[in-house]
């Protein structure tokens, strides 16, 4: 398992302003240049903005040197017939990480999807990503880049970034710190000008990710993947069941609530036979109810078998439609996510892991929607 040394590593998006100003003196510039050079390279995601200021002769060419040669490129990209646009973007080190840009969130504006880590050490037996273990943690420029990339395609089809999920790649929670660092980049007009309200963190329930997340202050949403509303079913699914039961979790998440005043957001995933019955639609509903957290149902993407040999299905659409009933019926908001690029390899770490086969990562692949929120 590598550490990453982000020095070694660095894109213009490690920096601060404060970092790239003292980067700027210690090359003979004025460090007054960081601000404006920055923004300009967030604004359109790319460096084309600095055509138009007047930078002192030989900086721009210093800053190509030192950090645009480490930025990420795109090693594969797919285009679903719905618009949703996922990208492999491969990392200064060689590793790729996914990144998925979704259309129809507004006619002018579309969703991103970030990954926080290269690969994921969790293990949820029906996730792709897992499959390929985890190699390492993202650097905050990393997850910038991320976002600047999917701002470069949203520009290309005349939209603008409204929303940014962490529901890629990895754990948010065991990369907390870059993630963090990441999103104050991303968020605040000075540079990435997205908003703090418009990006979400999801966890598979570290609690201790969610209370630091919480002391952060930083006003972003959690979402928690829970999957089951029982601890025996849940650390069928997720290994991290066994370390934090589904009480604390939602303990965790009360905190985060009653500290942010943001409603959380509890994902599920509908596994045909597994968490879809009415029985546990009625004792999810129990757990969220009084909580004025909302739900977002899944549907499932197969993957193949998974972990621990088990072909998981996508539950029924009429399991599906009884399991929201219930929830609704009990107060609960309750929402389906509609599944989004279903003609690419749309489940979170399958483009990845098709580009590491060997397989072509520009072809179209069996129809699928992500286990994450896509
Ligand atoms: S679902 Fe998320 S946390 Fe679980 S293994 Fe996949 S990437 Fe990791």
């Amino acid at each position: 398992m590598e550490n990453v040394n982000a020095k070694t590593l660095k894109t213009l998006s490690d920096l601060s302003v404060v970092d790239l100003a003292s980067r700027l003196t210690a090359w003979g510039f004025k460090g007054s240049h960081a601000e404006v050079l920055l923004r300009a390279y967030y604004e359109t995601g790319e460096e084309t903005g600095w055509s138009e200021l007047i930078l002192p002769r030989g900086l721009t060419e210093r800053l190509y040197e030192e950090f645009l040669a480490n930025r990420p490129e795109t090693a594969a990209r797919q285009v679903a017939e719905d618009g949703t646009t996922k990208l492999l973007l491969k990392l200064a080190d060689g590793r790729t990480v996914e990144t998925v840009m979704m259309t129809d969130f507004r006619d002018d504006r579309v969703a991103g999807c970030v990954s926080s880590q290269v690969g994921c050490a969790m293990g949820c037996d029906f996730c792709a990503t897992t499959k390929t273990g985890f190699e390492r943690n993202l650097t905050a420029g990393e997850i910038v880049e991320q976002f600047l990339a999917l701002r470069r395609e949203a520009i290309a089809v005349g939209k603008r970034v409204q929303t940014l999920v962490f529901m890629g790649m990895g754990e948010p929670m065991l990369n907390l710190d870059n993630v963090l660092e990441g999103v104050r980049r991303i968020a605040p007009n000075e540079l990435g000008a997205l908003g703090w309200r418009q990006i979400t963190v999801s966890t598979v329930g570290i609690v201790p990710g969610i209370d630091a997340m919480a002391a952060a202050n930083v006003n972003i949403h959690l979402a928690v993947s829970l999957h089951a509303p029982d601890d025996a079913t849940r650390e069928k699914l997720l290994p991290m069941g066994k370390r934090f039961g589904v009480e604390e979790i939602l303990a965790a998440a009360d905190r985060y609530q009653a500290k942010t005043g943001r409603p959380v957001t509890i994902q599920y995933c509908l596994l045909k036979g597994v968490n879809d019955s009415p029985a546990q639609a009625r004792q999810l509903a129990a757990l969220v109810g009084a909580r004025r957290m909302h739900v977002n149902l899944l549907g499932y993407n197969p993957t193949g078998l998974s972990l621990k040999g088990v072909a998981y299905e996508r539950a029924d659409a009429k399991a599906g439609d009884a399991f929201a009933e219930v929830l609704r019926s009990q107060g609960v908001a309750t929402h389906f996510r509609r599944p989004r690029g279903r003609d690419i390899d749309a489940a979170c770490g399958q483009l990845r892991r098709r580009a590491i086969a060997g397989v072509n990562g520009g072809t179209s692949a069996p129809a699928a929607e992500s286990q994450k929120g896509l």
